[in-house]
């Protein structure tokens, strides 16, 4: 971090900084950003795409409310466990917030602490979405998720709708690193991504008991959420067995 130096902002003039990172590539916009309590000097440049070797690897991702995300690979990514203790953090807060005074001081600075902790758990989920976005990147050349523009309609439990918001958030991050890295993140429909046996096609309400998934049909078993993203990358990648992914799936 480089303490001494400034930068030019327009209309206003020279602002000592200081600098969290170099920049990279040619500067495009500048946006001014007032974070709670803090300014910040944000700098869009565009940089040339730098391609990552080949993995021959494809993958599909399924979000859920338990895990945060599991892989047609079969890794469960766990949801941040910071996150719970700083929720309650702000429960807390939010509490003496409402206790106290309207219009005094000690009612404002309880209001600033709420928002200091609604930056803290904003930051710390980024930073897990970064991490989580840049290891399925390097491991990936095609990544492939759910549409959440429509699948609001179809999974519309309110949890899910909830964390909708930072799953977007998530995508959003994962395709700018796969733009830059070369890799392809393709949408795929998400009707029926966790009532459909991935074994054998066959799709009904009665093959998902919570996180079991036993088809009817075939009888094949697996946990649920792991069927749904190999169906998720099967849509994105069909390799000829009815549709179903199945030679993906073991790549
Ligand atoms: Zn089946």
């Amino acid at each position: 971090m480089d303490e001494g130096r400034r930068i030019n902002i327009p209309k206003i003039g020279a602002v000592k900084c200081k600098f969290h990172r170099l920049l990279e590539g040619t500067p495009k916009t500048l946006q001014i950003v007032l974070d709670v309590n803090e300014w910040y000097a944000v700098y869009t440049c565009e940089v040339p795409v730098q391609p990552l070797p080949e993995t021959g690897s494809t993958v599909g991702v399924d979000v859920g409310t338990r895990y945060f995300a599991i892989t047609s690979d079969g890794e469960f990514v766990h949801n941040p466990r910071h996150l719970g203790s700083a929720l309650k953090k702000l429960r807390v807060q939010q509490r003496t917030v409402s206790r106290r005074k309207k219009g005094g001081n000690r009612r404002r600075k309880a209001v600033g602490q709420v928002a200091k902790t609604h930056r803290k758990i904003r930051r710390s989920r980024q930073d897990f979405h970064h991490k989580v976005a840049v290891k399925l990147v390097r491991e990936n050349d095609l990544i492939a998720h759910e549409d959440l523009r429509v699948s609001n309609v179809v999974k519309s439990n309110l949890a899910r709708s909830i964390s909708d918001v930072g799953w977007s958030a998530f995508f959003d991050i994962l395709r700018g690193k796969a733009e830059s890295a070369g890799r392809v993140v393709v949408r795929v429909p998400p009707q029926y991504t966790s009532q459909r046996c991935h074994a054998c096609g066959h799709t009904c309400r009665e093959n998902r008991n919570n996180e079991v998934f036993k088809c009817v049909s075939c009888g094949h078993e697996d946990h649920a959420d792991w069927n749904a993203a190999k169906n998720i990358l099967g849509r994105a990648v069909p390799s000829g067995v009815n549709g179903s992914g199945v030679s993906h799936a073991v790549a």
